[in-house]
């Protein structure tokens, strides 16, 4: 066989809808197909599933910053009650444990009889005309196709939707560079008493009582301290910075979560990168991974030299995913733009709410996208399901954080509660499709909605 004429493969897997990648917005749109009867296969290059949420370690779930924080989507709440069965999760909803929502979400998907093929990466696509036919994968066994009727793009980066010709925007057009990535990580064994008591010192040393808290007899915490910020541990990282043991890096965006579930563990959002930043690179993949691991040696040394509580701490866990905030996003039949988000635009076939502030790191807003927002009593922009389907491809769609949005769009539409809700659509429209007998063109986002309210989403 010639090395290049991959689509004579060995077909080794089908089914009727294909999720390539496993992460907030694939298992989402995995599970949700699944409910509808259709037989759903997802692929994912790990042997777990949550992606950035719980490889990269992405905790907690943000506010859409709608009143009431309606989640968009019904998954959300079966989610919920079982985190809060695992005691990973919080009454809010906000917060969880990264490590074991890997659980809960295997969980979902096995009872909703989705099936699973782990570290299988998908490097290639088939298409004929302007139908993905199949997707190529690579794992133990070697390579080989796995054929769909309708695929969906979970991947992030829009892998799928790009070796299919989809177009894309990537990075900031005024600068050309994507956000800033995160290498994330957790510490464990912390007396969060002693941490406590850090935190009030230094408040009355400093008279500044901000961003940095312990709570609930230790078991919640909270602290920030980016560079910049006058907040209570703005001197400790000064000096600290100024005697070597930290980088002005490490004091540009520092920031700590507790977990439910975890005492004693904080999950730490940080350390941060400004250069070498593509997430589509595997290089700078690589250097964020060396990078990263040396800071959070580093902290953690600062940690116990200036702060008290660390004595016996340790690091628990070093995200195996780099954090990629931004990386590609495709084309679609609608493309979200910075005006839509603060015009709070809406659209008749909306399937996702959100008030999500554009949050662009490394980068101040400026003034151009400073749009009046629009005053119809609705504080929120929606995203149209034609923001999931693929331009000019027949039976693709794409969700999560690489969906149709330009970039300054997508700093809003990144966070997860709207990849859920996204993937949650897309795996409902692709069953509607199906069903149906039509493309997933013809499906109307109107009827998506109408399943995910039915089923117990909660919309503004
Ligand atoms: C550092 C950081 C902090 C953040 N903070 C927050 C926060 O506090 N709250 C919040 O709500 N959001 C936050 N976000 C945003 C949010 O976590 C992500 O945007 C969101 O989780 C992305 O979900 P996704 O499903 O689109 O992609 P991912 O979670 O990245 O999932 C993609 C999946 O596809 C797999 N995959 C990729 N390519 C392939 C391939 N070719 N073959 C097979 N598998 C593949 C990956 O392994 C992964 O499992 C943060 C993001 C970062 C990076």
């Amino acid at each position: 066989m010639n090395a290049l004429d991959l689509s004579r493969l060995p077909v080794t897997k089908e089914a009727e809808v294909v999720v390539c990648g496993g992460g907030t917005a694939g298992v989402f749109a995995a599970i949700a197909c699944a409910h509808l009867g259709k037989d759903t296969l997802l692929i994912e290059q790990f042997g777990s599933l949550g992606g950035t949420a719980t490889n990269g370690l992405v905790t907690p779930l943000m506010s859409v910053h709608i009143p009431g924080n309606p989640q968009c989507s019904y998954l959300y709440n079966l989610l919920q009650e079982k985190l809060l069965a695992l005691g990973a999760g919080n009454a809010g909803g906000t917060a969880f444990d990264p490590l074991m929502l890997r659980y809960a979400l295997e969980q979902m998907c096995v009872e909703a009889g989705v099936r699973l093929l782990y570290h299988t990466f998908i490097p290639e696509v088939i298409r004929e005309g302007d139908t993905v036919t199949a997707v190529v994968i690579a794992n133990k066994a070697g390579l080989s196709l796995v054929k769909g009727k309708i695929f969906i793009d979970a991947t992030g980066d829009g892998d799928i939707s790009v070796r299919a010709g989809a177009e894309y925007n990537k990075g900031n057009p005024e600068t050309g560079k994507n956000q800033p990535m995160s290498l994330r990580y957790i510490i464990d064994g912390i007396d969060m008493h002693a941490l406590a008591e850090c935190f009030a010192q230094e408040a009355e040393r400093t008279g500044i009582s901000k961003n940095a808290g312990v709570w609930n007899d230790g078991k919640e915490m909270y602290a920030d301290c980016c560079r910049g910020a006058n907040v209570t541990l703005t001197k400790l990282f000064e000096e600290a910075v100024e005697a070597g043991d930290l980088t002005v890096e490490d004091h540009i965006y520092w920031q700590a979560f507790g977990m439910p579930g975890r005492y004693g563990s904080i999950a730490f959002n940080c350390p941060e990168f400004f250069e070498n930043i593509d997430g589509t690179d595997p290089d700078d993949l690589s250097i964020s991974q060396v990078k990263g691991k040396e800071a959070i040696v580093r902290q953690l040394a600062f940690y116990k030299k200036y702060m008290k509580g660390f004595e016996k701490a340790y690091i628990a866990e070093i995200a195996p995913m780099v954090g990629v905030r931004e990386s590609r996003e495709i084309v679609t039949d609608h493309v979200l733009t910075a005006e839509n988000i603060l015009g709070k635009q809406k659209f008749a076939d909306m399937i996702s709410q959100s008030n999500y502030p554009i949050d662009i790191h490394g980068k101040q807003l400026t003034n151009r996208y400073l749009i009046e927002p629009a005053d119809d009593g609705k504080p929120w922009y929606e995203i149209p399901f034609r923001s999931l389907i693929v331009k000019g491809l027949d039976n693709l769609l794409v969700v999560g954080r690489c969906i149709g949005a330009e970039f300054i769009a997508e700093a809003s539409v990144r966070v997860q509660p709207t990849a859920r809700s996204t993937g949650e659509a897309a795996g409902i429209g692709a069953a509607l499709a199906l069903a149906g007998n039509k493309s997933i063109r013809e499906v109307d986002g109107a009827d998506v909605r109408a399943i995910m309210i039915e089923n117990g989403a909660n919309f503004a």
